[in-house]
């Protein structure tokens, strides 16, 4: 199987995040980078299909050369090559349009993506590469099996879970369930070594338009401080609730 797995690149969990003084871009100075925890578990789901019927994982990434270090992590985890699509992701759209336009190109037979991106959260962009290419679609997918031209996909839905059938080629946006964390590879000495000379290959972005701009960001507002009520004092417990935090 032919296997393309989109990458995007996104702030460490841990980061703390903040922005430009005009509050209208991330500020990414001191912030550390990481495949987005999504995709992992789809590369990792990939190198299963690989390991057990053949076949290539391309990893592709809509960015500037600094993702480059994350789609060499993918490569050093079990990828054989990586695609870079030289733009700046500046809209979900855009970022579909290119990663479609180079599917086209390519005969994938399956291209695995995240459910959401952890930086802007958007879960746009793999229902949108499935519209331009036409391709089935298979969202919060937690599972997947493929005989012949056919998959079999499960997906997380409200209170339960959907067995949904599709023909290959087709797009899933995937989460944990497809692999679990367990499963998750961390990459060797050998991996990393190898990953220096495999294929990372830059390609131009095609033209395409943004339909949104973000306009500002702002973070919630900091919790208040903690209010400690002596446990006998029940009396100030219930003036508090009632006078400052009106609850009751
Ligand atoms: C400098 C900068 C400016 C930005 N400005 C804006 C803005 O003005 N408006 C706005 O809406 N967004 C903006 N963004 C965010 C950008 O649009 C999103 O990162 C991108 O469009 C992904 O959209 P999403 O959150 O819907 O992804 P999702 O749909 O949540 O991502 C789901 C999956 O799609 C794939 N994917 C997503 N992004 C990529 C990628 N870049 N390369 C490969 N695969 C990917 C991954 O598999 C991911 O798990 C900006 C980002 C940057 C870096």
């Amino acid at each position: 199987m032919k296997i393309l797995v989109c990458i995007s690149h996104v702030p460490d969990t841990t980061s703390k995040i903040n922005f430009t003084a005009d509050n209208k871009a991330f500020d990414t100075n001191g912030v550390q980078f990481v495949i987005n925890p999504y995709d992992e578990f789809g590369l990792t789901r990939a190198l299963w299909f690989k390991e057990k019927e053949g076949g290539s994982i391309t990893v592709l990434n809509v960015g500037s050369a600094a993702t480059e270090p994350t789609l060499r992590k993918a490569l050093a985890i079990g990828a054989d090559d990586a695609v870079r699509i030289d733009a700046e992701p500046t809209d979900a759209y855009f970022v579909a349009c290119q990663i479609a336009d180079h599917a086209k190109a390519e005969n994938y037979d399956l291209i695995i993506m995240g459910r959401e991106s952890i930086d802007y959260n958007g879960s746009q962009v793999p229902g949108m590469v499935a519209e331009l290419l036409g391709w089935p679609f298979v969202n919060a997918c937690v599972g997947m099996e493929t005989e012949g031209g056919t998959a079999q996909c499960v997906r997380e839905i409200d209170g339960g879970k959907e067995t949904v059938e599709a023909s290959l080629p087709m797009v899933i946006a995937g989460q944990k369930g497809l692999v679990e964390e367990k499963d998750l590879r961390i990459p060797n000495m050998r991996g990393i070594m190898t990953a220096r000379s495999k294929p990372l290959n830059v390609r131009p972005a095609l033209e395409a338009a943004h339909r949104t701009e973000a306009t500002s960001y702002e973070k919630p507002e900091a919790k208040a401080a903690v209010r400690m009520v002596d446990a006998e004092n029940m009396e100030e417990l219930v003036r508090l609730l009632h006078e400052e935090a009106k609850v009751i």
